[in-house]
């Protein structure tokens, strides 16, 4: 059999048109057309290419991620070099083969979520259905579909993504109804899909989210149970740009300010508030929890490409 005969029949078959795959090449012979065929199976390479791109564009319009935090837009080089290499092996993806979730923790600025964004867009550029929710706007989605007595089937379209980021767990005060739906929410997901949450609470911070120690607990030992742990232990962004505006505006004659070097650490203005110190306790926690090894979802389609 041809390259070009395998390969039509191979798309053919991808394409759902058995009979197309199984007569093109007999057919072609007996009309003499033999040297065609390698054009046949180049316009059906085409359509492959095509339907790929109309998928990601429809992966990309489900996955509400904001366009414009990409890792073309992400400056990766100033973050430690082992959150670089996480990063980038989060990117392949095989993460999600084990459902495994990824955790990024660090003050605020840091870059969590435009980092979580970035490789949402590496992932579903890769074929998997992402879906991207500030966690409070999604909690208040769940509670209201509580109440229509439509959790199952809210958390149900959920289940169609194969990562779901959830940014900023915690940064808004949960009564016990909340807490309820984001435990019932995690533990949907256990084991089954991928969580990729953002918080600038550490571990030992959570009993605000799920209110008591108890649930607390058993959140966590879910959420970190075959997880990878991004600490975002650098300056913030936003207070190292504010900084370099404003060395920019200073007068030649205030070397001091004008020369410091851009790559220091910004002073941690506003960042090292009491409730928010303690990264350390990050990874202790993890410990303690025995947090997973580094391992490694149309409507939208779960799974793979389906064309
Ligand atoms: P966090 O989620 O940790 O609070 P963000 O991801 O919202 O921080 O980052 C704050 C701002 O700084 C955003 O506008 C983000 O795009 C930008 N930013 C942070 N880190 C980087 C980076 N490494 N490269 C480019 N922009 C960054
Ligand atoms: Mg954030």
């Amino acid at each position: 059999m041809s390259t070009a005969t395998g390969r039509i029949r191979e798309l053919c078959h991808r394409f759902h048109l058995p009979t197309v795959g199984a007569e093109a090449e007999p057919r072609f012979v007996a009309a003499g057309q033999a040297t065609a065929l390698p054009t046949l199976a180049e316009v059906l390479e085409l359509e492959a290419e095509d339907r790929r791109q109309r998928r990601i564009t429809r992966l990309r319009y489900a996955s509400k991620l904001p366009p414009g935090k990409t890792a073309a837009t992400f400056d990766a080089m100033r973050l430690p070099p082992k959150l670089q290499h996480q990063l980038g092996e989060l990117a392949g993806g095989a993460f999600l083969e084990h459902s495994s979730n990824v955790l990024a923790f660090g003050l605020p600025g840091t870059g969590k979520t435009h980092a979580v964004c970035a490789l949402g867009h590496r992932l579903l550029e890769a074929g998997h259905a992402v879906y991207f929710t500030p966690a409070y706007r999604l909690v208040q989605e769940l509670l209201a579909a509580k109440r229509d007595l439509a959790l199952p089937r809210a958390l149900r379209k959920l289940d169609q993504f194969e990562v779901l980021i959830l940014d900023d767990l915690g940064y808004v005060q949960q009564d016990t109804a909340e807490a309820d739906v984001l435990f019932t929410l995690l533990a949907e997901r256990y084991e089954r899909r991928s969580l990729v949450v953002t918080s600038n609470l550490v571990f030992s911070q959570w009993d605000q989210i799920f209110r008591n120690p108890m649930a607390t607990a058993a959140a966590i030992d879910r959420i970190v149970h075959h997880s990878v742990i991004l600490e975002f232990d650098v300056p913030s962004y936003r207070t190292e740009a504010a900084k370099r505006r404003t060395d920019r505006s200073l007068p030649e004659t205030q070397p001091s300010a004008a020369k410091r070097p851009m790559s220091r650490p910004a002073e941690p203005v506003g960042t090292k508030s009491p409730d928010l110190v303690g990264l350390n306790q990050t990874s202790e926690s993890k410990t303690s929890l025995k947090a997973g090894e580094d391992q490694e979802g149309e409507e939208i389609v779960a799974g793979r490409w389906q064309e």
